[in-house]
């Protein structure tokens, strides 16, 4: 890897691979392990992995950062019809080292975590579903390229679905409502083609599944998530957790605002009015927020302070919106240099400061583990990478003075708690929702919004869409770029805010040593499975009785409910 402290994002310059490259280096590869030369043979691979990874990371930002420029849409399709063929000559390595009767010099040599994972690789592809992973590309990036295209127009200007933001958070009820009836008649316009497009989706991922040897694709989707010591059992039960404890306090939150505003009912528009006196806003646009933050690493964690420094300082920041560009936040990286790359959608709310406490710390994370043994190691699994992301948000309270300034700094820790509290069902409500649709794979688009709409009453039965016709009938989830994109990922964020949120319990009774502990958190990266990693950080299992009772408690006790 080269020591990236100089490295500025414009000098990350990568070849594009082909085919014939990579066979040749792949056969390398094997040359080496026909020698038994196993440390080069994985050494040679892991570099192989990071070029290519990072690559791909490259193409993925460029179209990202501009939907509309056509040689990044080229160089996406290239990839995406590329990276089947590297996966396959990708699993054939893997195959084969797992097969290796060496194999304590294996796990030696690239840590036994790797091998669990490269397990759960093998069982996830064969050549049979290459052109069904190409097809699931295209079909994930047409729904980007779809939503990315929205020019809604209200209050006299044109805005993308980002930039509606504000206006759905604003303090005034009216525009708060016509927000969102802009962004619903947006998605009834284009419902035909979203149906079709999930519709596609879904049958094509349950053929990939069958075409595996598994009866749905629900088990296949696990697998491709890494998720090796935990499933669909343990996730169910921890939903149910959340019907219990959380769905209660949040409702309560919900009756004390209505009643707070004087409204006779609560809208689907007011939800999103966390504080009855306006949610607290930045105090400051780009420049400010950018210097401000430079202040809070600096004063939370000298580590934390010089991380941002080079990440900024090496141009590794992309945060304001602009027309084309995909909306949504992300962290990506570069394993060949190092340096992990922000992107997101400045929008003038509180969404802008997440930005930096939230894809800081998957960035963070990522840097931190940058010296461990392979590139498997560099991101956990992803219920783990939210932990990074999600704690940071939390680790960061006693800062956020610097953020939203003196006046509103304790309103901004009250809503952000709430938000992360109400979260927790609608999050568990999109994961019990694809549970259902890949268990039916033959449902119809209207079968699927009424599934739906029958899991809303459970996990949200304080929803009040009005007028709002097109999610009333069932279509809300449609808004939600994961349960297209990236199917099952979703319930990650829920199990990694009730560890973030056990982070803050903690930081409350010593701050120093929940900081440590987050560190080192971080510095453990992906070298171990899920729940290995949160009992590593003295953190109680998502899964095990009462690790949300704990944070529930402590909620409630701070907000008085
Ligand atoms: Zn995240």
């Amino acid at each position: 890897m080269t020591e990236p402290t100089s490295t500025r994002f414009n000098d990350i310059v990568v070849d594009q691979p082909t085919k014939a490259g990579l066979e040749q280096r792949h056969a390398a590869v094997h040359a080496l392990l026909d020698r038994h030369d196993r440390k080069a043979a994985l050494a040679a691979w892991d570099t192989l992995r990071r070029e290519f990874d990072t690559w791909s990371a490259l193409v993925d930002l460029r179209f990202a950062q501009n939907t509309t420029d056509a040689a990044a849409k080229a160089a996406r399709d290239y990839a995406d019809a590329l990276t089947p063929e590297a996966t396959e000559l990708d699993v054939a390595i893997k195959r084969r080292v797992l097969a290796d009767p060496a194999r304590d010099e294996i796990a030696a040599l690239a840590g036994a975590h790797a091998l669990r994972l490269w397990e759960a690789d093998i069982t996830t592809f064969e050549p049979a579903i290459k052109a069904d992973l190409e097809a699931e590309s295209r079909l994930a990036a047409r729904y980007t390229e779809l939503l990315a295209s929205a020019q809604l127009e209200i209050d006299g200007v044109t805005v993308n679905l980002a930039g509606l933001d504000p206006f759905a958070q604003d303090p005034d009820r009216a525009t708060r409502h016509r927000a969102e009836q802009t962004r619903w008649a947006f998605f009834a316009s284009h419902g035909p083609e979203l149906d079709d497009l999930y519709d596609r989706l879904v049958r094509l991922r349950h053929g990939m599944a069958r075409k595996l040897g598994y009866p749905i694709y629900t088990d296949l989707a696990y697998r491709r998530l890494h998720r090796v010591d935990y499933g669909p059992q343990d996730v169910a039960r921890y939903r149910d957790q959340i019907v219990a404890l959380v769905v209660p306090l949040v409702a309560r939150l919900l009756e004390q605002r209505r009643l707070a505003n004087g409204w006779d009912r609560l809208r689907y528009w007011d939800e999103a009015l966390i504080d009855p006196a306006g949610n607290p806003v930045p105090a400051g646009g780009y420049d400010f927020l950018v210097a401000r933050a430079q202040t809070m690493f600096d004063r939370m964690d000298s580590r934390l302070g010089s991380f941002y420094r080079l990440m900024n300082e090496g141009g590794f920041l992309d945060l304001r919106n602009r027309p084309g560009k995909a909306g949504g936040g992300f962290c990506t990286s570069f394993p060949s240099f190092g340096v992990p790359f922000i992107f997101a959608n400045f929008n003038g709310t509180h969404h802008d400061i997440g930005v930096f406490t939230h894809e800081m710390g998957h960035a963070f994370q990522n840097w931190e583990s940058r010296a461990l043994p392979g590139v498997d190691y560099l991101w956990p699994t992803m219920e783990a990478a939210e932990i990074h992301s999600m704690g940071l948000e939390f680790l960061s309270y006693p800062q956020m003075e610097l953020m939203v300034g003196n006046a509103a700094a304790e309103r901004f820790r009250r809503m952000h708690l709430i938000a992360a509290l109400a979260f927790l069902p609608y999050g568990a409500c999109v994961d019990h929702f694809q549970h259902e649709v890949y268990a039916a794979p033959d449902a119809t688009p209207a079968e699927r919004h009424g599934m739906w709409q029958r899991l809303e009453r459970i996990y949200m039965p304080w929803t009040d869409y009005g007028d709002l016709a097109y999610p009333a009938k069932g279509g809300r989830w449609q808004a939600k770029h994961h349960i297209y994109a990236s199917p099952f990922y979703y319930i990650d964020y829920t199990l990694a805010q009730c560890c973030a949120m056990q982070f803050w319990v903690r930081s409350r009774q010593d701050y120093r040593a929940a900081l440590d502990s987050y560190v080192s958190l971080c510095a453990r990266g992906g070298s171990m499975p899920f729940q290995a990693l949160v009992r590593s950080a003295g953190l109680v299992s998502p899964f095990a009785d009462g690790a949300l009772a704990e944070v529930v408690k402590e909620a409630r006790a701070v907000l008085g409910v």
